[in-house]
Parts: C-alpha cells; sequence; structure tokens
C-alpha cells in the first residue's frame, strides 16, 4: 500500500486545522499496517473534531519493524560515537528551526496551550543535547588489574531496543529515550501514544533531514495490540516505558517475562508540603503552577497539598491565584471527553464525601465541542477520601490540613506513588527533614515540577517506576547499553628473549 503524504505542518494558530494520517515508519519508509487491525481519529482536544487518523499496527508491523532495524544496526554501531553524535546535533538545528511548527502540533494533538507546548519543544531539545554530550561521557575505563593484565570497560549496544510513550508529552517523552539509545549505538522502536502519534511523523522526517540512517529510527503506531507485541518480540533487546502504572507494571512483568530488560515509569499522586514560614509569593505561584500547567496531565504535577498548621494566608493565595486563571490561554484543554468524566467523577465524588470546592472548574469551557474543565481546589479532603488517594491527572487540587510535618511525611509516605514531592519553607531544617524522609524519587524545595535536569536523570519510586535506574541522563545510557568488559594479558612474550 502506499505511503501516505506527510505534509508541511501549517498551523499556526489555535484554529481547527488537519493533518497527516498516522503510519508506521519502518525502514525509513510510512506505511500503513500489513494487516488492518482498525484506525482511530487523532482529535485536537481544543475542538473536539478529528484532526487525522491513525492507522492500528499489530504484531506483524512490529516483526517488519525489528526486521528492518536488525538490517540497519550494525553499520550504525560501527561508527564511531561521534559521527552517531553528530545526527544529533544536526537534529538540534532543525528542532530549532522547527520551533514554531513543532509547537503547533504538539499544541494541536495534545490539548496543552502554545506556551507550554513550546516549552515541552525547547526541553526536548535540551534531551537532543545530552545525546550530543555522549561522546565526551562515554569513554569507558582501563586498568591494570594484575602484572601484565588489564581490564577495559566499554558500552556496547543492545542492538533493537524498544520504547513507548504516553500522551501527555508527545515529543519530549520519546527524547527522553531516542537520544541514549540510538547515539548509544541501538536501532529503535518506538510506539507513540495513539491518542498523540502526529509529533514522531514530524520527528521521523528531522531525523530523515539530520542524515540518521533508514531503519534506526521505526515508528509503530496503535495501542495494546502493538505494544504486547513489543513486549514479546524475542528480537527486541530492551524495553522503556512511561504511562499509567496499570499498564506499566503490566508490560514490566510482561517483556522481563520475554527476557528484556526493562525500565517501566508509572503514574503519579505528588504531595506538597507548605508550612507557616513558607514565602507567600513562591509558594502561592508555584503550587498553582504546579497543579494547573499542562492542564494537571503531568506525571510531575502538584495533587495533594499537605497544609501544616496555620497557612491558610496562603492557601487563600492559591485559591486567588487559581481563580484568576483563563481558561484555553493560561491552560488548555484535557485530552479527552472520557478523561473529562473520570475527573469530574472524582470531583464530584469528593463532594460527596464532605468536601468543600473552593475553586470549581466543573462550568469552565472556552467553547462547546472541546474537552474543557478549569482549575478545581477541594478544601478539607481526609487521607482517606478517593481524591486525596488516587491519581485524578487533571487541573485538581487536593487540600489536606494537618497539624505537623510529621502527620504530613506520614500520609505522603501512606500513598503507594513515588514520583514527585516539594516543600515550601524557608527554614533549612524543614527542607531537609522533608526532603529526607519523603519517598518520593524526585524532590523540590520551592520548586513545584521537580524535573531533574540532564545529566540528572528523571525517574520515580514504589509504584511510579518499575525496573532498576532513571530512564533519562546518564542512567538513559547506561539502560540502553550493555557494559563489556575486555581482559588483556599483554605479556605472553615477555620471557622470550627479544622482548627483553
Ligand atoms: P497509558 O498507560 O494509558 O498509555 C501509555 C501507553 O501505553 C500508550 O502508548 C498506550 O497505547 C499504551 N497502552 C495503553 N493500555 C495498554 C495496555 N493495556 N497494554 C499495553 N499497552 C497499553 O497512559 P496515558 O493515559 O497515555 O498517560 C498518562 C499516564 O502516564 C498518567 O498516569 C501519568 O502519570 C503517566 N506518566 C508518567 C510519567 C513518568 O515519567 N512517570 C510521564 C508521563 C506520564
Amino acid at each position: 500500500m502506499n505511503a501516505p503524504q506527510v505534509p508541511a505542518w501549517a498551523a499556526s494558530t489555535y484554529d481547527f486545522a488537519s493533518w497527516t494520517d498516522a503510519t508506521n515508519l519502518i525502514g525509513g519508509t510510512w506505511q500503513l499496517p500489513l494487516e488492518s487491525h482498525g484506525s482511530l481519529g487523532v482529535i485536537n482536544p481544543r475542538h473536539g473534531k478529528a484532526i487525522a487518523q491513525v492507522h492500528m499496527a499489530g504484531a506483524a508491523d512490529v516483526d517488519a519493524a525489528v526486521k528492518a532495524a536488525k538490517a540497519a544496526q550494525p553499520a550504525w554501531a560501527d561508527l564511531p560515537i561521534r559521527e552517531r553524535a553528530a545526527v544529533f546535533y544536526k537534529l538540534r538545528e532543525l528542532m530549532e528551526r522547527d520551533v514554531e511548527r513543532l509547537s503547533w502540533l504538539v499544541s494541536h494533538e495534545n490539548g496543552k496551550t502554545y506556551a507550554e507546548a513550546k516549552a515541552e519543544v525547547l526541553k526536548s531539545i535540551e534531551c537532543v543535547e545530552f545525546g550530543c554530550s555522549l561522546p565526551n561521557l562515554a569513554a569507558g575505563s582501563e586498568l591494570q588489574v594484575s602484572r601484565g593484565v588489564t581490564c577495559r570497560l566499554e558500552y556496547a549496544p543492545v542492538g533493537v531496543v524498544a520504547g513507548v510513550s504516553p500522551f501527555n508529552f508527545p515529543l519530549m517523552v520519546p527524547l527522553w529515550m531516542l537520544p541514549q539509545a540510538i547515539v548509544g549505538g541501538n536501532a529503535f522502536i518506538l510506539k507513540p501514544s495513539e491518542q498523540t502519534p502526529l509529533s514522531m511523523i514530524a520527528l521521523g522526517e528531522l531525523f530523515r533531514e539530520a542524515g540518521l540512517p533508514d531503519g534506526i529510527f521505526n515508528v509503530v503506531q496503535g495501542g495494546r495490540e502493538a505494544v504486547e507485541a513489543l513486549c514479546d518480540h524475542p528480537g527486541i533487546g530492551a524495553f522503556g516505558f512511561v504511562g499509567s502504572t496499570r499498564v506499566a507494571k503490566l508490560v514490566y512483568g510482561r517483556s522481563a517475562m520475554a527476557g528484556k530488560r526493562s525500565l517501566c515509569l508509572g503514574g503519579a499522586k505528588n504531595h506538597l508540603i507548605v508550612v507557616p514560614d513558607a514565602d507567600l509569593e513562591v509558594a502561592a505561584g508555584n503550587i498553582v503552577a504546579s497543579f494547573t500547567g499542562c492542564a494537571g496531565q503531568r506525571c510531575m504535577a502538584a495533587a495533594n497539598l499537605l497544609a501544616v498548621g496555620d497557612v491558610e494566608h496562603i492557601l487563600d493565595e492559591i485559591k486567588k491565584r487559581a481563580a484568576a486563571l483563563t481558561l484555553g490561554e493560561d491552560l488548555g484543554a484535557i485530552n479527552s471527553a472520557e478523561s473529562i468524566t473520570r475527573i469530574r467523577g472524582y470531583i464530584d465524588g469528593a463532594v460527596s464525601d464532605g468536601a468543600t470546592l473552593a475553586v470549581d472548574g466543573r462550568g469552565s469551557k472556552v467553547n462547546d465541542s472541546g474537552y474543557w474543565l478549569g482549575p478545581t481546589i477541594i478544601d478539607g479532603v481526609t487521607k482517606e477520601q478517593v481524591a486525596a488517594r488516587e491519581e485524578i491527572f487533571g487541573p485538581v487540587l487536593s487540600i489536606i490540613r494537618v497539624k505537623d510535618l510529621s502527620e504530613a511525611l506520614a500520609i505522603e509516605n501512606g500513598n503507594p506513588y513515588g514520583n514527585a514531592s516539594a516543600v515550601y519553607t524557608t527554614s533549612g531544617e524543614v527542607a531537609r527533614k522533608v526532603m529526607g524522609n519523603a519517598e518520593a524519587g524526585m524532590c523540590g524545595v520551592n520548586v513545584g515540577v521537580p524535573v531533574p535536569r540532564e545529566p540528572f536523570g528523571f525517574g520515580g519510586w514504589n509504584d511510579s517506576k518499575f525496573g532498576a535506574g532513571n530512564i533519562t541522563g546518564w542512567d538513559g545510557f547506561r539502560f540502553w547499553t550493555r557494559v563489556r568488559k575486555v581482559t588483556t594479558k599483554w605479556a605472553l612474550q615477555a620471557d622470550q628473549n627479544w622482548m627483553n
């Protein structure tokens, strides 16, 4: 079947625009699935209308992608790492050139605002920069371990590897994985979210322009069926996943059972702690940005605010600022109608449970067809209530009042997730206590979205991550490469006369 055209990405406003169909990129060719598994509309959440169709792939497409990747990978791995990284230098240039159109594309397929989408693209460029730096970091080491004998360590690619990404960062999350894996000498098969498959089409074209050989970056579209085929395929050596905890747990087990190294990042329920000595400006601004940014659809977003003691003045400011945000400008749309139903269900449930709505975003909308929900603050939530325990994944903050820091930490650590944690304080002692005791992989002091920047690695603890290490930074390079140890005896001729 013929490959669909990849169009010029023309939109530069929030107006409705249609894009190309999303198909598979296998061995350098865009192609429809080998067998039909149906198609889905790619919905622009601001309009609630389809901007493209995604053609769902299955096991046969995964197999074709593995074959193409396997054929291309040895020649790629043979190149010196500097030459592999050079493609990412070029990619960085192209992404800078295309910042605007990439940002609009992310905004259109995901629903976040242009400014948020641009921040995503800029962060994606940082991930590419880390890939560019790898030749300076990835030197192995050598040591004379006994007389005339050395041991050398070097990083070898795994071969063919795969990654699966969620809807909320359609460009950035794939670029958490791709630079380290590809500069590391692997060929990659990426399965983007079926809700946001278009950014990977743009990236596929940019990789081509940057000079990446065909077959080194492959895209398989689809959902569960394609993911299961990636988990099971014996030709894939490493599997990275980012998405909800339910699915992360399933695919971690499944891919590990198939003999792969596996790293699967899951969902979150992030707790922020505010104490009476916190700076009003910093705390209020930061906490509002944390729970409303990307309409709360970030695994690092604030979910529960643990209000310690008398912090009423800070809570009032948070409520005032959240209520003043403009939907559609300060925060974008929710990804789907199902998500609106889910989030509203949590808010309604909290009210039935006896909490009060300090800010109610349920009636807010920008138009009738898009998926909208304004910032919502639920006050007086107790730790037992559903809103306090489950991942809501929307612009909703639950305030839980506690008497002291120990009670706050006990509630936070009673939660099974462990992605992010933050404390707002001007006291070093308070900061030290929270950072030393919070069960979370990524912690912030007066920082509401404590994303570790490269070369530090991104990854939570507990039910927010399955597998060892982190997915970005140097840990990411270690995940996508294997360490080879070479022991050499150099002294075989030492007792021969001509050596002496
Ligand atoms: P999701 O788990 O529904 O989907 C993620 C990926 O898994 C998609 O590509 C999807 O096609 C695939 N998938 C869905 N169901 C599957 C199944 N049964 N078997 C195999 N594959 C399946 O997640 P989402 O709704 O796209 O994204 C939101 C979730 O991702 C939230 O829970 C959020 O916290 C989490 N997230 C986590 C991080 C992190 O770094 N920890 C980052 C971003 C998002």
